[in-house]
């Protein structure tokens, strides 16, 4: 008897890993982007998705929960069964600066969410509606200045990307002007294209059609070096702003606990997606810059975002 009971233990052991881990995935996998649709994060994470899941046979279906700055959809990922079917699409303020601004958050960067990988670099933007009376970083930040009262700018909430780097932006030239807050930068920008709202510092890959067609103006990327996607605009440091040096990112997390079977299915998934020339021409058009070799890992990406959080909370508490 007891023999037959461990066999059948045995037996619906093996049964039951093939249904979480080898065959995995068996049916959609959900991708939780924290923000608005049309935005930088969800862009990023439609075109991963699109061909991770090729190489997954399975779909990934995007789900927009906002709010927060990124913690109200973070949060609910974090929470999320983690039988590899809830994934979420993370940033440098959800996974980093998020820890300083929110002394309450219901989740910890460094403790709940198995890594899977990192997604693109994403360069920051000084950006304003067409009509602004400036054409260079100079003349905005004197602008600014003179009419800082007036002005507005928009970011997608505190802990944000757009929040945490042009409050760095604001210090820097000294001003407080009015502060908007969106579900998302893509919402940003819709409004800012409408002459609604002033401006916004901004990820890369949100800008650069808007930028070319000239329904922008961009002032600067606050990179060391200029941009392929975007040959023409100066760095902050030839731009007369050295001081203004901020690059965010985007990656994708699963809630801790994941098997690490299904991570590595997510990380080669992502791994082949970021080497097929297709996805790789959208996101280098777009200016975003490509993870390559071993900054793709799991771990690469678990070392990255503790030095996020530490880098973060100096910048912030100061
Ligand atoms: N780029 C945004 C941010 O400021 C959010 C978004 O992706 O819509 O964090």
């Amino acid at each position: 008897m007891k023999k037959l009971f461990l066999a059948l233990c045995v037996a619906l052991g093996f049964a039951a890993a093939p249904a979480g881990a080898a065959d995995y995935p068996t049916r959609p996998i959900t991708l939780i982007v924290p923000f608005a649709a049309g935005g930088p994060t969800d862009i990023i994470a439609r075109i991963a998705g699109e061909y991770m899941s090729q190489s997954l046979g399975q779909q990934i279906v995007v789900e927009n929960i906002a709010g927060a700055g990124g913690t109200t959809g973070i949060t609910r990922g974090s929470q999320a069964k983690n039988d590899g079917y809830t994934i979420m699409m993370g940033h440098m303020g959800t996974h980093g600066a998020a820890k300083a601004l929110y002394p309450k958050l219901k989740y910890d960067p460094n403790k709940d969410f198995a890594p899977i990988g990192l997604v693109a670099g994403t360069p920051i933007l000084v950006v304003a509606r067409k009509t602004i009376k400036a054409n260079t970083l100079k003349d905005f930040v004197a602008l600014l200045k003179s009419r800082q009262d007036k002005m507005n700018e928009a970011h997608a909430g505190v802990g944000s990307v757009s929040f945490t780097t042009c409050s760095l932006f604001n210090g820097i030239v000294g001003v407080k002007p009015t502060r908007v807050t969106y579900r998302g930068t893509g919402p940003v920008i819709n409004d800012m294209l409408a002459g609604k709202v002033d401006y916004a510092c901004d990820q890369i890959v949100n800008l650069v059609p808007q930028v070319k067609a000239g329904n922008l103006k961009a002032f600067a990327i606050a990179t060391p070096k200029r941009s392929p996607a975007l040959p023409d605009l100066p760095t902050t440091t030839e731009a007369g702003m050295p001081e203004f040096q901020v690059s965010a990112w985007n990656a994708l997390f699963a809630p801790k606990g994941t098997s690490k079977e299904i991570v590595t299915k997510l990380n080669q998934a992502l791994d082949k997606a970021l080497s097929t020339e297709g996805a790789r021409k959208r996101i280098l058009d777009l200016g975003g810059v490509i993870p390559e070799g071993g900054d793709r890992s799991p771990e690469y990406l678990g070392t990255f975002v503790a030095s996020e959080v530490a880098r973060w909370n100096k910048v912030l508490k100061k």
